[in-house]
């Protein structure tokens, strides 16, 4: 870990007016959740035909036997790490303005970040595709398989994006205003090839802010992008950056 660099970046958050976050998989690599692409990535397993919308709607049940064993059983266990919680105490400390996440795990909040913008929304909701009311996953009877919705008997669907979808048109609005107004911005584990989520940072670029990532391999966007690149895992680099932003 390069000391100079974390002292530097930690000066550059901490003079910060706008500092935005942009994370994606790679911050919840280290509370379980594997990544969908590069090393360890679930994609290279598994294939996601199971969450495209014309193929969930057409194969219900057998979309549904997936959703729950990945996104229900597995990633539901998942616990905020590190720099979850160090993006949560930027907020509380004045500094983070508002989280754009790439992720639909919910850690964010979980960890006690308010400002967040899930920009594929989330797992930690579902929706009936009938009588559009919407339900805890928490509290969600799956039982019997396939879910039925409680209300109506209509067909449920996580609240996050299927391929195929489009973006939920708040977060996409609130994003690109985040994306236009900060002056720094934070990834933290992403590959930068999902469209349009990675326009984001391309976006702030072209406003001049400065734009520092955390990975452990370079990213779509190291190159042209980010302006102060640190590699190494996000839950041991984030406490790092802390500890100095406490001591400026
Ligand atoms: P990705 O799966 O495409 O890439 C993950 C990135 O994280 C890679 O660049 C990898 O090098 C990096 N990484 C892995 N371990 C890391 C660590 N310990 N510290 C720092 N970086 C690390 O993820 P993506 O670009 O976010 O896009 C994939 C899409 O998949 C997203 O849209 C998201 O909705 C979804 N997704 C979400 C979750 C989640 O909610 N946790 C998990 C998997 C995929
Ligand atoms: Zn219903």
């Amino acid at each position: 870990m390069d000391k100079n660099l974390i002292k530097e970046v930690a000066k550059i958050i901490k003079n910060s007016k706008h500092l935005t976050g942009f994370t994606g998989a790679g911050i919840s690599v280290e509370s379980g959740i594997p990544p969908f692409r590069g090393i360890n990535g679930l994609w290279n397993t598994i294939d996601p035909t199971f969450i495209e919308i014309n193929y969930f709607e057409h194969h219900y049940a057998d979309s549904w036997k997936d959703i729950k064993k990945i996104f229900y059983d597995f990633f539901g266990q998942a616990k905020p790490n590190p720099a979850h919680i160090a993006f949560a105490e930027l907020e509380e400390m004045g500094l983070m303005k508002a989280i754009v996440t790439q992720n639909i795990d919910n850690l964010h909040q979980d960890a006690g970040s308010k400002v967040v913008y899930e920009f594929h929304g989330t797992a930690s909701t579902l929706l009936c595709l009938d009588c559009y009311e919407r339900f805890s996953a928490q509290t969600f009877k799956f039982d019997p398989m396939p879910p039925k919705c409680p209300k109506c008997g209509g067909k449920i669907k996580p609240d996050f994006v299927f391929y195929g979808e489009g973006i939920p048109e708040k977060a996409y609005r609130m994003s690109m205003i985040e994306a236009t107004e900060s002056d720094v911005m934070l990834i933290v584990g992403t590959t930068g090839e999902v469209m349009p989520a990675c326009m984001i940072p391309t976006i702030a670029r072209q406003n001049n802010a400065k734009v520092i990532e955390i990975n452990i391999e370079p990213s779509a966007l190291t190159r042209g992008t980010t302006t102060h690149f640190l590699k190494g895992k996000a839950g041991e680099i984030m406490p790092e950056i802390m500890k100095e932003i406490k001591k400026l």
